[in-house]
């Protein structure tokens, strides 16, 4: 993988671009995606965002995402727009295997694939150029690097603004984690003094739920979440049928496994979710507790020290039966704060 900086050059031509992201696309996937979208149809390219899945109602707000397409959805015409690509730009991901069905066509592609990310071991050998970097917020601080080093500051317009500052908020709760550097306040105040409005832009994340979804996180929480105060850890596990009664859709969830971690001494939270081909994990941790390595060694999956998720075939029980099992064999980490 070639350093990010030697693409620049090549900007300047027209081309046909594709930028991806990860399945179920969070803000900040979606934010950086539509981000560098503004930018490249600024600078004269021919350029489709692609979702390997529907993305959740909240995000339908930032501009462009009505030009966003769902693989799933438009799968032939996604892939000849894939083939015909001469640049795919795969970003807040970091292995092919995150795209779900697009999997063997990014695979395949001719076009020269783009990595920016900032998740722990990426497959590096797949991408052409590229920059991973685990100490950045978020994908869209990165996004916004790119625009600045690549020099196109003046192209950084409100649209782009609206889509870059909802990602990082979110990968950053909020401008909570550790994550939140100077160089995001620096942004931020940069983004202000360009005239962006930042408020409705939480309100339009946080505050844009239906009634339901109040209700469900009510009934996980009363009946659903298991806490264990040996090794400071807590459980919450949803079936189908909690899905189906209160009508979740796709980011109904969202934020869920983040409840627990408000508990006194609670180190690790962990969500599991009966989805329909999978029981979909997330981890939560504070501190030393490393999610990324436990994601990775025992559910199929990964992300960043604090915060990863994962996957598994088995059934509900199994799968939180497995957990209850191997979590006891960190049970001296955890059990320090
Ligand atoms: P979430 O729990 O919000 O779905 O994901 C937390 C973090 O872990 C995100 O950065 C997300 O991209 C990553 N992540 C979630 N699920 C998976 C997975 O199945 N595999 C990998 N490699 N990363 C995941
Ligand atoms: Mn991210």
């Amino acid at each position: 993988m070639q350093e990010i900086q030697e693409l620049y050059p090549f900007l300047h031509t027209p081309s046909k671009m594709v930028i991806t992201t990860h399945q179920k696309p969070d803000p900040d996937a979606l934010g950086s995606s539509l981000g560098l979208y503004h930018l490249l149809i600024q600078l004269g390219h021919t350029v489709q965002v692609i979702s390997p899945t529907n993305w959740a109602a909240f995000l339908e707000w930032m501009p462009g995402a009505q030009t966003v397409l769902n693989y799933e959805i438009s799968i032939d015409k996604c892939n000849k727009i894939i083939q015909e690509a001469d640049y795919i730009f795969c970003l807040d991901f970091n292995s092919l295997n995150r795209t779900k069905k697009m999997e063997p066509v990014l695979a395949n592609a001719t076009g020269k694939r783009i990595l920016i990310d900032h998740h722990r071991e990426p497959q590096t050998e797949v991408f052409a150029y590229g920059i991973s970097d685990v100490n950045k917020s978020s994908t869209c601080e990165m996004i916004y690097d790119f625009i600045i080093h690549s020099g196109h500051s003046e192209k950084l317009n409100n649209e782009m603004m609206q889509c870059l500052y909802a990602g990082v908020m979110g990968d950053t709760g909020s401008f909570r984690f550790q994550s939140t550097t100077a160089t995001v306040f620096e942004m931020v105040a940069d983004f202000k003094r360009r005239g962006l409005n930042h408020t409705p832009i939480h309100e339009n994340i946080y505050d844009n739920f239906l009634e339901n979804r109040f209700r469900f996180i009510g009934h996980v929480l009363l009946n659903r979440m298991q806490v264990d105060y040996e090794l400071n850890t807590a459980l919450i596990s949803v079936t189908k049928q909690d899905l189906l009664r209160y009508q979740i859709k796709t980011g109904d969830t969202e934020g869920l496994v983040n409840y627990p971690l408000g508990i006194q001494g609670i180190k690790l939270a962990a969500l599991v979710i009966d989805r329909d081909e999978k029981r979909k994990w997330s981890f939560r941790s504070k501190g030393d507790f490393d999610c990324n390595t436990f994601a990775r060694r025992h559910f199929n999956g990964g992300g960043h020290f604090n915060a990863a998720g994962g996957e598994r075939d088995e059934s509900l029980e199994e799968n939180v039966q497995l957990f209850k099992t191997v979590i006891q064999e960190y049970k001296s980490q955890l059990e320090t704060f």
